[in-house]
């Protein structure tokens, strides 16, 4: 069974709402207008309840199969989008400046719209389908918030699915993989303080700038010589801001990194090592260094009874063929990793490439492949009709 022919039929629909969220992009929870098109929606598909409200800006939609049933799965997609300003040129650019879709959210939140009309149409299943638009993916948390809010409590559920396109696989080719899938992130927040002088005059001061370049250069050890070769990690420090003028030796320096990890034991490592690192390296130059390692994200790991299902559900959108093994985890974050902590399932990529010269998630000239609408949607409805049974 290749792409549900009644979803075909409204490729033209979702594209339409796939441009209009395009066009009005919301950061991370504010995603206000974005919740209150998808709410109207799903009232318009006749989905049996809408729920809005956790995680402020987060969505659920209810859809009951036309047969009875206790069994009861998830469907999640996010609706955020990011601090870029865009660069595509295209007729459906944002509206916003400064605020793009360029992860794709609103290709998500389309593909999980166009299931919910094709399950609130048909409701070939036994049990109860939840259609989850969460907010907040790429800063916050709102998997988290969802959570703690009582996601799993107020819409009782044996398993919960995840799906993100990736522009570096052909369109229309899942990727799936048992385990870790995406890695747990940390943030790195580094303030080192000297003292100020005059640049002449270097020996009345501490300076922070020196000590801060002999700190980068000491937290690549943490990785090269700390963390068991076979495993992962990453250290990268993304920012450093201190001083302003050519001749002034400058007070503190600022310095924000990430860390990335998919062992507990290693994220610990990286923890301990970033702070012992930083704090000594800047003792030893006689300045201080406050060092912060914020936890954001944990892994995100696929249980491979949930991965095998939706493997068969892939398979059957796009063929044994075109549902292939993924090698290799991604270093990116992921917070459907608190919803896989909290349930049972797992997490699919979808291919959206058209060719090589295509935009990374991320970049301003990125925008989602709308070919694929319906292949996601596709991929939604059959996994749902597959786990929920007709008696
Ligand atoms: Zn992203
Ligand atoms: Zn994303």
């Amino acid at each position: 069974m290749p792409v549900i022919n009644r979803i075909a039929e409204f490729h033209a629909d979702m594209t339409a709402w796939r441009h209009d969220l395009h066009q009005h992009p919301e950061l991370a929870l504010k995603e206000t207008r974005t919740s209150g098109v998808v709410q109207q929606l799903l009232h318009g598909f006749g989905v049996d309840e809408v729920h809005a409200g956790l995680a402020g800006t987060g969505v659920v939609g209810v859809i009951r199969g036309a047969h009875p049933g206790s069994a009861a799965i998830g469907l999640r997609a996010d609706m955020d989008a990011l601090p870029i300003h865009e660069e595509t040129g295209t007729a459906w650019a944002s509206q916003t400046p400064g605020v793009m879709h360029a992860c794709g959210h609103d290709g998500h939140t389309s593909m999980l719209l166009g299931a919910a009309k094709y399950l609130a149409e048909t409701r070939n299943f036994a049990g109860t389908v939840y259609v989850i638009f969460q907010p907040a993916d790429e800063n916050f948390g709102g998997g988290r918030m969802m959570v703690d809010e009582g996601l799993f409590e107020q819409f009782p559920m044996q398993q919960v699915y995840g799906m993100h396109n990736w522009p570096s696989v052909p369109a229309g080719t899942f990727k799936w993989r048992d385990g870790p899938i995406m890695a747990a992130v940390a943030n790195i927040d580094i303030t080192v303080t000297g003292r100020g002088a005059h640049g002449a005059q270097p020996h009345m001061g501490v300076d922070p700038i020196v000590v801060s370049a002999a700190i980068v250069q000491a937290l690549q050890s943490i990785v090269s010589r700390n963390v068991e070769p076979a495993r992962a990690g990453v250290v990268t420090i993304g920012s450093i801001q201190g001083g302003h003028i050519f001749n002034v030796i400058p007070e503190t320096v600022r310095m924000l990194g990430t860390a990335r990890w998919f062992d507990p034991e290693v994220g610990d490592l990286l923890e301990a090592g970033v702070i012992r690192v930083a704090t000594h390296v800047a003792q030893g130059f006689g300045a201080t260094a406050d060092v912060r390692f914020s936890r954001e994200y944990p892994a995100t790991v696929n249980d491979p009874a949930a991965m095998a299902l939706a493997r068969h559900a892939a398979e059957s959108v796009s063929g044994p063929a075109r549902v292939e093994h993924m090698a290799l985890p991604t270093m990116g974050g992921e917070d459907f990793s608190f919803m896989l902590n909290a349930k049972q399932g797992a997490y699919i990529m979808l291919g959206a490439g058209r060719g090589p010269d295509d935009a990374m998630v991320h970049h301003p000239k990125y925008d989602f492949n709308d070919d694929i609408l319906p292949v996601g949607a596709s991929y939604w409805a059959t996994l749902a009709e597959q786990l929920l049974p007709r008696g």
